[in-house]
């Protein structure tokens, strides 16, 4: 199902069912603390390097049985404190996330760095400023803008309704401070770098990079997983994954699916270049999108590879008229 489908079954069985209250996203200082959904069972954190963890997603769509866990949180011990990427879609997955770093380390969470505005990627925010209120949470600043701009009551209704409401209790936190990309910085023993490529799998996509462990949290900028494509740019995508892949790396971690090699980076540049150099082809020769479907579906890279992914028969359709669109864009 795409983000739409999922927006809509969300109004349609959630105000009916449970009432608009427990839609309502809760800012700090609401009522209703005390009305919770259940902890998120916990899920071991996997040690992909020296510093750098990452807590594998319960399934490949948030649904009640998983408690919306669908993306790979992650963190990096450092001598003076944790650094978390990504908080999951609810306090409680947050609170899920601190409880798997207390099995790592005893030092705190100093920061918390959201990768972009998706709602399973910073509305697990609020468990970090009740463990530690001076934690600092970055974000790109189109993340801000575009939460501010009605996003953030989008995802929470998202994830309250495609959980069935297992995330009440969830506060909405946003980032506090920014990053542009570019940024380097030293916490201890670990220097970390920011990139930023401009629109990639949104406007607001940011990779961190850990350089002592060779390692990068990519976001949702590459996975091996066929899913939301309706905000980001196939050419934005292909041109930051090629930057990467020049990059002095060991280890890729994306935020769905599993951590990889450079092998990762490159797999999912060619997905983007298969769509779009395909669609752009085909769309010169007049075809429309479910006449490219099946041409594109095919080639030797979907069929030995993407068609292996979560999502891609589902979703490869929505991919291809997204394309369509920034073809369009492009021509002028
Ligand atoms: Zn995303």
């Amino acid at each position: 199902m795409n983000r739409r489908d999922f927006f809509k079954s969300a109004f349609s069985m959630g105000v009916g069912l449970v009432g608009a209250s427990a839609l309502k996203p809760l800012y700090a200082n609401d009522e209703m603390k005390e009305f919770r959904g259940p902890d998120v069972p916990d899920v071991d954190a996997i040690k992909v390097s020296e510093r750098c963890y990452s807590i594998p997603a319960m399934g490949p769509h948030p649904t009640p049985e998983n408690f919306g866990m669908f993306s790979n949180p992650g963190f990096i011990v450092t001598s003076e404190g944790v650094v978390v990427v990504d908080t999951g879609s609810s306090v409680q997955i947050g609170e899920m996330i601190l409880r798997q770093i207390k099995k790592v380390t005893d030092k705190p969470v100093v920061k918390v760095i959201n990768t972009h505005f998706h709602g399973d990627h910073w509305l697990g925010n609020h468990a970090f400023v009740e463990a530690n209120p001076n934690v600092e949470i970055l974000s790109h600043q189109d993340c801000i803008t575009t939460l501010k701009n009605g996003a953030d009551k989008f995802w929470f209704d998202f994830m309250q309704s495609n959980t069935n409401n297992k995330i009440t209790g969830t506060v909405i936190t946003l980032p506090n401070k920014t990053f542009a990309g570019g940024e380097e910085f030293t916490l201890g023993d670990t220097t970390f770098k920011i990139h930023h490529f401009g629109k990639v799998h949104t406007s607001s996509d940011i990779a961190v990079e850990v350089k002592n462990d060779k390692t990068i949290f990519m976001g949702d900028m590459v996975m091996r997983r066929v899913a939301n494509m309706e905000d980001g740019s196939y050419l934005g995508s292909i041109k930051a994954l090629d930057a990467v892949s020049k990059m002095d790396l060991k280890n890729i971690i994306p935020m769905h699916g599993t951590p990889d090699d450079m092998k990762l980076i490159l797999e999912g540049k060619e997905f983007m270049e298969t769509i779009y150099n395909n669609v752009a082809e085909l769309y010169d020769e007049g075809l429309s999108d479910f006449e490219m479907k099946p041409i594109i579906s095919e080639k030797p890279f979907m069929q030995n590879v993407a068609s292996k992914w979560p999502g891609y028969d589902s979703a490869i359709g929505k991919f291809i008229v997204v394309a369509i669109k920034e073809v369009e864009q492009n021509m002028f």
